[in-house]
Formats: C-alpha cells, structure tokens, sequence
C-alpha cells in the first residue's frame, strides 16, 4: 500500500482511532507521519520503532491507546502489528458489545480487569493458531 500522502512511498505507519465508535484508519509511510504527526505522535512513533508488538513480538505498527483506555478514561500506549491489531479491535468492539448497555460506570469499570484478560487470552491463542508474524 502506498503512503495516503506522498504517494510515492511504502506506507508503513497504519495508525487507527476510534472516536465516538467511528473507526478511522490512516496510512502513511515513516517521514510523512513524522512531518504529519503533532510532537506528542511523533514522540510516540520513535517509542514504537523501540517497542514490539504486544502479542507476536513483531515490528509494531500502531502505538495507540487501547480502547479499554478509552473507557476508563485513562489513556495508555500499547503497541501492536497490523496483524495483531486488525484482530485485537474486531474482538474488542464484539466484547464492548456484550457490556450491558444500562449499567452504570462503576459497574462497567469493575467488568474491565475481566475484559482485559480475556483479550489478552484470546490475542494469544489467536497469534499461537495464526503463527505470525
Ligand atoms: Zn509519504
Ligand atoms: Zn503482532
């Protein structure tokens, strides 16, 4: 896939954010998501050329805050493959849909170690069966 903005290069920052359940992807090779990115991104694109990927190990593509962080209100970077986090946004808004929409916060909250866990298992199991990267 070529970079959204140059056109010229390989995109290699694939970046996705939910805002108010609106998925939004965008794709971009390295300088202009550096050139793009406000300091704060980019400051976070250099953390995730250092990190891997948070279940296979590989070169992580997104470093974004999780959508449980989302919830709690307490934004966290995590840093996951396309691969991964194709997988990990697909099982997480089918999880988010199983809370019980009429519950209150604090009962949402109680259900988020659970639902973490969860995916952290099933992210597992899904890279082990996958075998990537
Ligand atoms: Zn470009
Ligand atoms: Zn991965």
């Amino acid at each position: 896939m070529l970079c959204e903005r140059c056109q010229e290069r390989e995109a290699t920052c694939h970046t996705t954010t939910i805002v108010d359940g609106i998925k939004t992807s965008s794709h971009l090779c390295g300088d202009c998501f550096e050139e793009s990115a406000p300091l704060e991104s980019r400051e976070a694109a250099a953390a995730t050329r250092a990190a891997h990927c948070r279940y296979c190990g590989g070169q992580p593509c997104i470093g974004g805050a999780d959508l449980l962080a989302m919830i709690t209100g307490e934004p966290r970077m995590m840093f996951l493959c396309l691969s991964c986090s194709t997988e990990f946004y697909r099982f997480m808004q089918e999880q988010a849909q199983r809370l019980p929409q009429d519950s209150s916060r604090q009962e949402q909250l109680a259900a988020i170690p659970v639902l973490q866990d969860e995916v952290d298992r099933h992210m597992q199991q899904w890279v082990s069966r996958s075998g990537s990267p």
